[in-house]
């Protein structure tokens, strides 16, 4: 069963509410290495996405995760914003036009999300950023697809990697963005990036593969 409109959309609401839920945790996580700001970044954008998403229904899911990018890089400041922006506007062109999203499609877009990020902050596996979740959630839907896994199973292996790849940014020293800054120091916490990364892909394996809404 491919994903459907709905349920992209229902994954973008899923996404706002557990960065609303969880935005004293992620702004907590970027006090020990950061500014204490990423939470409360992320909170006002994907609130301001809800509020895009409310006042009516847009094109296609290209269309509207191309609205969810540009909503995120005009209301949020600091790296994050920009860098959650170009995900979902490159995910957005990736899946111009389509009205459903095979896995295929799926890992497909996701993989230009985080490409797009890649190009934008020239973060590598253990930089100690969102990478670090992002990466391993694609080559693991990818693999599993590839497996013969089906899309449900796939997308809930890609979060569980993000998970994974999330808390292997423990013992890290940072290698870019503000935490970078504090060199050694920055070891033995989580990032705050990595950590809204793995919700998410864990939303996506909750609301994409749910029966259609
Ligand atoms: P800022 O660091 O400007 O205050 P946020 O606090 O919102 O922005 O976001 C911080 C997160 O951004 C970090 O935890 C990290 O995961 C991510 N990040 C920072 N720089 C980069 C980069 N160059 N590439 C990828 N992710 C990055
Ligand atoms: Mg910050």
């Amino acid at each position: 069963m491919p994903v459907s409109y709905r349920q992209v959309r229902d994954w973008i609401r899923a996404f706002a509410a557990a960065i609303a839920e969880n935005k004293d945790y992620l702004t907590e996580l970027d006090a020990a290495i950061g500014d204490a700001d990423h939470g409360i970044n992320m909170n006002r954008g994907m609130q301001a996405v809800l509020g895009k998403l409310d006042a009516g229904d847009q094109a296609d899911i290209g269309a509207m995760l191309k609205t969810v990018g540009m909503t995120l890089v005009s209301t949020v400041g600091g790296a994050g914003g920009p860098l959650y922006g170009t995900l979902f506007l490159q995910m957005g062109t990736s899946a111009a036009d389509k009205s459903d999203l095979s896995g295929d499609d799926w890992a497909a877009a996701l993989a230009a999300g985080v490409a797009g990020v890649q190009r934008r902050g020239k973060a590598e596996l253990c930089d100690k950023t969102m990478i670090d979740a992002l990466v391993p959630a694609v080559e693991t839907v990818r693999s599993a697809l590839a497996d013969g896994s089906t899309v449900k199973e796939a997308l809930r292996r890609s979060a569980d990697a993000a998970r994974d790849g999330m808390t292997a940014t423990i013992p890290l020293v940072a290698r870019k963005g503000r935490a970078s800054y504090l060199g050694e120091r920055s070891a033995n916490h989580q990032d705050p990036g990595a950590t809204s990364s793995w919700l998410l892909l864990q939303t996506a394996a909750q609301t994409l593969a749910a029966k259609d809404s």
